[in-house]
């Protein structure tokens, strides 16, 4: 087993990681900027060192900062956690350099899927179904990209090949916005992420998204864990989770799984991994790999019993996957509501003093958070105060479930979106499964529109 692992990250998801290492015997280091002096797991890892100001590219992404960290408590191993230097190739590169274990895969791995072009060509040729697209770059000549895009059938979306987090991207509905739109496009992806490649894709018109959960131990085996349904999103950011997801049979199941297992398996993909995929009319289409852990793993581990990060730490350890697919068993329906610190009707940020905590309970209810009575929410980080997850035998006993333990949960001093996943919850279109990837912002919208 590892040693020492050294967190990098903050927050709830600091806590889960500690938590995991604590329950294998691994000390821990946890690294912090100087406005999370007072963060929960920095007061119960076995070291802790500030890494820097508040600002988190003098902090949580200052790779000097982090490596010197892990020097001075010789740590023997770097969990990233997700967001910040979960998916920097250069970061994993200098972890391993510098003779610690990068949790996570090779910097290689990271590099290929955080190109979205070379993501999709290693995809296309391990046959993961894929979105209709130019798969290549398009170049500047007007007519061949016309010519693809009447192939590809309108609308399109262009895409930037380096973009993330829901940024980059650009439908197109008519053959005459096309070139004007393509070279917008180049110019903001050139300036905002150092890369002006663009290239095109069908849109898809009111998909779902559904993610398989993958590990892999970097022999060579693989095994997925269901799949997820995150369709309720805003801007693109998850707000609700649900695995497995409504409606999926188990031939699709897998089908879509055994082909993400096959992949893993010929790349020798080492960690926990996502494949995120579209999903309209029966038909999955690949989006993109997470090649970390996300914030909803919790609910595949509430209907497989596997602790998924515990996996990733003894994979780290190059230990051979302890589990194969037959001893994944999916039981019940589990959801997550991601709880922020905002006003539930701008979605401005909510800073401030917790003045008063008091978590839900009861059976098969989880809350991964590291807010507290008097803790004070940072300005300077995202807004996710607790991830609340339920699980239950079936999904209408979950929703059930999941608003009791939403009526049961009182986080006064600041605002919060806990009455819009009561709002959510209780819509009929929701709750008989008919949500896509634009239902909340089309709820909104409506609701706005009532004020
Ligand atoms: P990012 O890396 O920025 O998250 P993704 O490729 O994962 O980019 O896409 C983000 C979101 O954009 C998806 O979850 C989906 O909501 C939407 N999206 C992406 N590609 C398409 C498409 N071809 N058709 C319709 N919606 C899309």
């Amino acid at each position: 087993m590892l040693e020492k692992v050294l967190i990098a990250n903050r927050g709830e998801i600091a806590l889960r990681i500690l938590r995991a290492c604590k329950e294998l015997g691994i000390k821990t280091v946890a690294v912090h900027s100087s406005a999370d002096r007072e963060l929960m797991h920095v007061r119960l890892a076995d070291e802790s060192v500030c890494i820097g100001p508040s600002p988190v590219s003098e902090s949580y992404l200052s790779v000097p900062a982090i490596i010197s960290a892990a020097i001075i408590t010789n740590a023997t191993a770097i969990h990233p956690g997700y967001g910040f230097l979960s998916e920097n190739a250069d970061f994993a590169e200098q972890v391993e350099k510098s003779g610690f274990i990068f949790i996570g895969p090779n910097a290689q791995m990271i590099r290929t899927m955080g190109d979205k072009i070379s993501a999709i060509k290693k995809m296309q040729s391990l046959n993961i179904p894929c979105i209709p697209g130019s798969g290549d770059p398009l170049t500047d000549d007007a007519q061949a990209n016309i010519e693809i895009a009447r192939k590809i059938g309108f609308p399109v979306l262009i895409k930037a090949a380096g973009g993330g987090g829901g940024r980059g991207m650009r439908i197109v509905y008519k053959e005459e916005e096309l070139i004007q739109a393509i070279s917008l496009t180049k110019h903001e992806a050139g300036s905002a992420f150092g890369n002006d490649a663009v290239y095109l894709e069908k849109f898809l018109e009111n998909p779902r998204h559904i993610e398989v959960q993958i590990l892999g131990d970097g022999k060579g085996n693989a095994i997925f864990l269901g799949e997820r349904d995150c369709s309720i999103q805003r801007r693109h950011q998850k707000v609700i989770e649900e695995a497995p997801a409504h409606g999926i049979t188990e031939e699709q199941r897998q089908y879509i799984g055994s082909l993400c297992v096959k992949a893993c398996e010929a790349m020798h993909y080492r960690g926990a991994g996502t494949f995120e995929f579209l999903y309209k009319n029966g038909q999955f289409y690949f989006i993109e790999m997470n090649t970390r852990i996300q914030v909803e793993h919790p609910i595949t581990e509430a209907i497989t019993n596997i602790d998924l990060v515990k996996e990733q730490l003894y994979i780290a350890a190059k230990n051979k996957l302890r589990y194969t697919q037959d001893d994944v068993r999916i039981t019940g329906h589990a959801i997550e509501c991601r709880i922020n610190a905002e006003d539930p009707k701008t979605f401005l940020p909510s800073p401030g003093t917790i003045s008063l905590f008091h978590p839900p309970g009861g059976p098969q209810i989880r809350f991964d958070s590291h807010i507290y009575n008097g803790y004070t929410v940072p300005p300077f980080y995202d807004s996710l105060l607790a991830k609340l997850i339920v699980h239950a035998s079936d999904r209408k006993t979950a929703i059930t479930r999941m608003r009791n333990a939403l009526d049961e949960t009182v986080i006064n001093g600041i605002k919060t979106n806990l009455s819009l996943h009561q709002k959510i919850l209780s819509d009929e279109s929701f709750q008989q499964g008919h949500a896509h990837i634009h239902y909340l912002e089309t709820m909104l919208k409506r609701e706005a529109e009532k004020d």
